[in-house]
């Protein structure tokens, strides 16, 4: 891939391109190689004048705050674009709507919601994802999900077009949507109902604490690595990898990629493991519950290749 002419880019508001850029620091499990262009975009006008430039002569990827990503351990032929300063505000548009951009984590959304005595964002608290990674995922958890919040999304495609849609045409699934997979999100509109700030926190408070008691805490993990099988069975995913699976055998076989002995979804990097370790758990986990059970689990986090 031809890489000379984007060197020389002007961007107004300071945004960076580098090339061979890292990408192990820069999601939650710590894996993955570099990438052959990184994009650091502030704002729109410079990502829009790249994304013109590049003309989609490789691939994209847009990274948010990689809580849901393995990269592969081999180079990214291609670009990978975070967001930066301009897509990390939040404002209150009236009484109950907020517009947050697509980089502000969702604990950051959350929180000022509470502030503006906003409620039905609580679940965003305890998702270490960004806005974009949670429109992406149609993330969520203890009954609510990003479907529950978005009334607009604003994105820009990969040729460079803005659009605005509003949630009555998108169709969100079980971590996932029907949108494309050439849109770069760049901020959202979302509801929620008034309330007090002192309720909405108790109600924060006793969800986290709900996650802390379930799920392991300051690893490096992407989350719950498969879906919970929706039509095959009416058991979670952590019940089926359990009764197909000796965890303990399981966490000697791959190097520094083993489960979590406190949520079996988890997958934890314990130090160094590899994205080919993590693949190679993760393929052992798959053959042995379709093996046990007969259902082929699908996979939650994202890979990249
Ligand atoms: C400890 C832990 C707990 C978790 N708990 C939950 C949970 O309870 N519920 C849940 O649903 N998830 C959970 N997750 C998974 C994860 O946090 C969510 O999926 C989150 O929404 C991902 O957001 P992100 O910004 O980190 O996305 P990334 O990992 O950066 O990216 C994920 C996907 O979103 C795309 N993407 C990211 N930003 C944009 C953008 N601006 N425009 C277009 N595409 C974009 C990426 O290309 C990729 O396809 C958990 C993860 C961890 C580590």
């Amino acid at each position: 891939m031809k890489i000379d002419d984007l060197e020389t880019i002007g961007f107004s508001d300071n945004s960076r391109l580098n090339f061979n850029h890292d990408l192990s620091k820069l999601n939650w499990f710590n894996i993955g190689g570099k990438t052959k262009i990184f994009l650091f975009a502030n704002s729109l006008k410079d990502l829009s004048l790249f994304l013109k430039k590049y003309d989609k002569r490789g691939k994209i990827f847009i990274l948010g705050a990689g809580s849901n990503t393995l990269f592969d351990d081999d180079i990214y032929e291609g670009v990978v674009i975070k967001l930066g300063k301009n897509f990390n505000k939040i404002s209150r548009l009236n009484e109950n709507l907020i517009i947050s951009g697509s980089s502000c984590l969702d604990k950051k959304v959350c929180d000022f919601a509470m502030e503006n005595g906003i409620e039905g964002f609580e679940f965003l608290s305890c998702i270490p994802g960004s806005i974009g990674g949670g429109i992406r995922m149609n993330a969520g958890c203890y009954g609510r999900e990003f479907k529950d919040i978005i009334v607009s999304v604003q994105a820009i495609d990969f040729s460079g077009k803005v659009l605005t849609i509003p949630s009555s045409e998108i169709k969100f699934n079980y971590r996932s949507t029907n949108l494309p997979n050439d849109l770069i999100y760049l901020s959202g509109t979302l509801e929620g109902n008034l309330s007090t700030k002192e309720k909405i926190n108790k109600y924060v408070e006793k969800l986290k604490l709900k996650k802390a008691i379930s799920q392991p805490l300051r690893v490096k993990t992407s989350g719950s690595t498969f879906k919970n099988p929706t039509d095959q069975t009416n058991k979670k995913v952590w019940e089926l990898i359990k009764e197909s699976i000796d965890l303990k055998e399981a966490n000697k076989m791959f190097g520094d990629a083993v489960l979590s002995e406190k949520h079996c979804n988890f997958l934890i990097n314990k130090e160094n493991a590899s994205s080919k370790d993590m693949k190679n758990l993760i393929n052992f986990i798959r053959e042995n519950v379709y093996k046990k059970t007969g259902v082929n689990l699908e996979l939650e986090i994202v890979l990249t290749s």
